[in-house]
């Protein structure tokens, strides 16, 4: 069984590039294919051509969530090939309904932050909307897309992989599973770094936003269970030792919420107080959206109240009650 060959591909985010998995075998599969712009078509053809194939050779390309980075190229490909692009149940409506979509959770993002943070410093916050993302993600014709389920096997070029939901950096993302292996395809799951818990929209109306840290540590439970030998990931490097990157990155994450509760026992009560005392010179989205799942984390434990006032939220300890 042949391994994943990793084709590096540029991205619009700061030096940070995507990794597309190319897998050859009967038929030859991607697992993402990365944004919608030239550099970007330009690096997976040289990809597949130091492989000895071109974009005609591909027969299939799966999509592991429904992020620009991975998934903005897919309707490129089918104009230039007849692979068909294979999509969860859950990215689905992303393929043809993107405007609505990158709206909702562009919608969801502000409602999470905006009251956290004072009005003069609102620049800080990224758009994540249509308007800034679609230059570089289309939607996909229908009659291209195939659908599979979140959870069960899926088939590529001979190999069996297992279908893993695992929500936190995307509500909708998908991992796969080798078993005879132990290979995972990790996606944005595992990653050298803790991935960004990207707040994303719920999938029934009103669409608020998910609490996708909580998610997220639920989601290494459910892969710590798994004899992982080698993870294949969305960014960066082959992990060679995933279980122990896993409790790493739980443990810094227990360590920041922990000491999250502890400036609010102290008496911190304002988010932007609260990502000082955290993160001090890395105040940014993605720390933004850590500092929101610690909060959520502290509310679902009990530990921590917050209260709305004039349209910004306060943090508080609870009285914790020992039974
Ligand atoms: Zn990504």
């Amino acid at each position: 069984m042949l391994e994943p060959i990793q084709i590096e591909l540029p991205t619009i985010f700061e030096a940070m590039t995507v990794n597309s998995w190319l897998i050859k075998g009967e038929e030859n599969v991607l697992i993402d294919c990365g944004e919608k712009t030239d550099k970007s078509w330009i690096a997976l053809n040289q990809g597949l051509k130091e492989n000895g194939l071109t974009i005609q050779d591909i027969s299939k390309v799966v999509i592991t969530h429904a992020h620009l980075d991975h998934m903005g190229m897919a309707n490129k490909i089918t104009e230039n090939s007849d692979a068909t692009i294979w999509v969860s149940e859950m990215v689905y409506e992303w393929a043809f309904n993107l405007k609505e979509l990158l709206d909702r959770r562009s919608a969801a993002i502000l409602a999470s932050l905006l009251p956290n943070i004072p009005k003069n410093q609102y620049h800080k916050i990224h758009d994540f909307g249509y308007g800034r993302l679609s230059p570089y993600w289309d939607e996909i014709p229908k009659e291209r897309l195939q659908v599979f389920p979140m959870n069960g096997t899926i088939n590529f070029g001979g190999q069996v992989w297992e279908i893993i939901h695992t929500p936190g950096h995307c509500l909708n993302q998908t991992c796969f599973f080798q078993q005879e292996k132990g290979w995972l395809l990790s996606a944005d799951m595992v990653l050298p770094m803790i991935p960004i818990p990207i707040i994303d929209a719920d999938r029934v109306p009103p669409y608020k936003g998910v609490n996708s840290l909580r998610t997220h540590v639920a989601s290494y439970d459910k892969l710590l269970a798994l004899a992982i030998t080698k993870a294949f990931p969305g960014h960066f490097k082959i992990i060679e030792n995933v279980q122990e990157t896993m409790e790493r990155q739980k443990q810094r994450i227990h360590q920041r919420k922990e000491k999250c509760y502890q400036l609010i026992e102290a008496g911190v009560s304002e988010f932007m107080q609260l990502m000082e005392g955290i993160y001090k010179e890395r105040i940014n989205n993605a720390t933004m959206f850590m500092v929101v799942g610690f909060l959520d984390m502290l509310e679902a434990e009990g530990r921590v109240k917050s209260e709305l006032i004039n349209g910004q939220l306060y943090y508080s300890k609870t009285a914790i009650v020992t039974v």
